[in-house]
């Protein structure tokens, strides 16, 4: 049975059993069962799902990976990590984090003012804070306040200006409560479309002579101890190993050779983020070409192999790896709400009494389909659907015939496509025909919303039925979401083929789960058309390993997302009112109207079936 790459993609986090997709872990509740314990508590609409023991894993897999290469190459440099802030700042997102985080002294990764004011509430006294960004002087003095409430911090400077800001700030306080950290440019850079941060033109950054002055600056001014770290990132979600064994042996000289400038206290390489995720559900357009064990070993084998050879000391190691860690713990339920073929049915036929002779055809076709014939009566829809589409330009048929044909088409190719499936679609013609003839599933989300880098980046994320496993999909699907924007859409691809199931919404829910969209697509969704954040809930699991819904946030109300948006609501209500009373209807009626315009103020932005 079609898995939609599960195994690809899945991490082990799910499985299908029943023909339901199943939580592996704890009682291995179903999702289905877990949405409609959320729409029993009254919640309609898409549900965004947060697993935090998928988080905890992910934390798991980091340090445990990195700590066991440093055992097997007999590493002499400590691991740490930090979360980048940026990846995800939702508190339902980083509460849980922090809580998984005591026990690893796991830290967090601050590129802005806001960003470090979190880090400075939520982080562990003993883990380690690192800023990186553009700074100004406040970003700066906070980095102080952080340093004086006893937190282990660094600063990692992007260019020299940053560095006389430092300088200056630790007048005003007369001390330096904070370790200084350089980000080198390097010549290495990422590759995919994330591949921005590294590289000669990367935005970040100082080059080698800047690097050079900035460890004389230091000298000048008496705090080279505080010099103990260099960074890079040479960019997000890198596909492929080669460019991060380049970075690493480029910064690995770096620090190498700094050390032997001076730079003693110079103890540590933060190698950044961009450890990938697989996101793909087909084998041969993999996202990357690495494993975490992969990747883990070549960091450290790397690092000691440069350290040894230049006889300085194996540097502790840093990452900031935030894609692969939040990615796979959040998850989008979004209800089907229709399927466009299904508008196309028998009893809708308006048959005249005297047909044109092609509606006549189509008619016969339909009723004489069968297991042997059906391709080629299919073919020979699709030409008279033709034909009757230029008669009708030419005015020979008129609207009624023309709908009837529709109907008659759909419902021929709904009949092949069944045959098709009987014989396991070996006609190759056939498959390429369903796959110009989609099903086009309404689903009841914004891409905008939950998915902007498919949006503005083209970037695709796992997408499957969570029931009817068991059965085989045999509609080529585009997914159309409920915005009123045509890049609300994702079309169906023969490159990237997605089947869903033909299914009666009248009969039964359908729901389809968007995978592995905890990094960043929270933050960057839009609110476009007035969509903004879905339904929300923690999913934990007791001592016993029964899930339970440990907090449940719902959606924006109408009202709300026009206060959001800076709307005087009370101005709204003001003059919806005056619009219901300038009519002349009667009063009692007004009142109706106005009570129940009010009621729906306060309804979801969603739609509710
Ligand atoms: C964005 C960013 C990260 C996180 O990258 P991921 O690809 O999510 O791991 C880490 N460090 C810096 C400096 C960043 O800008």
């Amino acid at each position: 049975m079609v898995n939609y790459g599960i195994d690809i993609w899945g991490g082990n986090n799910f499985f299908i059993e029943d023909g339901k997709l199943k939580v592996n872990y704890g009682n291995q509740p179903a999702l289905i069962e877990i949405v409609e314990e959320i729409e029993e508590k009254g919640f309609k609409g898409p549900i965004l799902l947060r697993f935090p023991h998928i988080i905890r894993k992910q934390v798991n897999s980091l340090y445990s990976n990195f700590r066991k290469a440093i055992k097997e190459f007999d590493y002499k440099g400590k691991f740490h990590a930090v979360f980048p802030l940026k990846v995800n700042q939702f508190p339902t997102f980083l509460q849980p984090l922090m809580k998984i985080a005591k026990r690893f002294n796991y830290g967090l990764e601050a590129g802005s003012k806001a960003e470090l004011i979190l880090a400075m509430a939520y982080n562990d006294k003993n883990a380690p804070i690192t800023i990186n960004g553009f700074k100004d002087k406040d970003m700066i003095r906070l980095a102080f306040i952080a340093g004086f409430m006893g937190f282990d911090v660094t600063v990692t400077i992007e260019g020299l200006n940053e560095l006389h800001s430092i300088i200056e700030v630790k007048k005003e306080y007369n001390q330096l409560p904070i370790n200084i950290g350089i980000r080198i440019k390097l010549h290495t850079s990422g590759v995919g479309v994330w591949a921005k941060s590294g590289g000669i033109e990367s935005k970040f950054g100082l080059n080698s002579s800047e690097i050079i002055e900035a460890v004389e600056i230091l000298k000048q001014e008496g705090i080279l101890e505080r010099f103990k770290m260099i960074h890079f990132h040479i960019g997000s979600q890198i596909n492929n190993i080669s460019p991060v064994k380049k970075a690493l042996r480029e910064a690995g000289n770096i620090y190498a050779d700094l050390r032997k400038m001076g730079a003693k206290r110079l103890t540590a390489i933060d190698i950044g983020g961009g450890l990938a995720v697989e996101y793909s559900q087909w084998e041969e357009k993999r996202d990357r070409n690495y494993s975490i064990e992969e990747f883990s070993n070549d960091v450290v084998y790397l690092l000691r192999e440069i350290s040894e050879k230049k006889g300085v000391p194996m540097p502790d190691i840093y990452t900031e790896s935030g894609r692969f860690i939040a990615a796979p713990s959040t998850i989008l339920i979004a209800p089907v709400i229709e399927l466009f073929s299904h508008e196309y049915t028998e009893n809708r036929l308006r048959l005249k009494k005297v047909n044109p002779d092609l509606v006549e055809e189509l008619l016969y076709l339909y009723r004489n389909i069968n297991r042997n014939n059906y391709i080629e009566y299919f073919h020979d829809a699709l030409d008279y659907f033709e034909s009757i589409l230029t008669l009708f330009d030419l005015g020979y048929v008129d609207l009624l015939d023309r709908s009837n044909s529709e109907i008659l088409v759909n419902l021929i190719i709904k009949k092949a496509i069944n045959f098709a499936t009987l014989h396991g679609f070996k006609n190759r013609e056939l498959k390429s025909i369903n796959e110009k003839i989609q099903e086009k599933y309404l689903a009841n989300f914004s891409i905008f919303q939950t998915l902007p880098d498919f949006w503005g980046l083209g970037q695709r994320f796992p997408i499957m039925p969570i029931t009817k496993l068991n059965q085989p999909p045999n509609r080529s699907a585009t997914i159309w979401d409920i915005t009123c924007d045509s890049d609300g859409e994702i079309p169906f691809d023969k490159n990237y083929p997605l089947y869903l199931h033909d299914v009666d919404l009248e009969e039964e829910n359908y729901y389809l789960g968007i995978f592995l969209i905890g990094a960043y697509q929270e933050i960057l969704g839009m609110k476009h058309n007035l969509f903004s954040y879905t339904n929300e809930a923690i999913v934990g699991f007791d001592a016993e390993g029964n899930y339970r819904i440990e907090s449940i946030e719902a959606t924006q109300k109408i009202r709300e997302i026009l206060i959001d948006l800076d709307y005087d609501i009370d101005e709204v209500e003001r003059l919806l009112k005056k619009n219901l009373e300038e009519t002349t209807l009667p009063d009692e009626e007004k009142k109706e109207l106005l009570g129940e315009l009010f009621l729906l103020l306060n309804d979801m932005v969603y739609l509710k079936e």
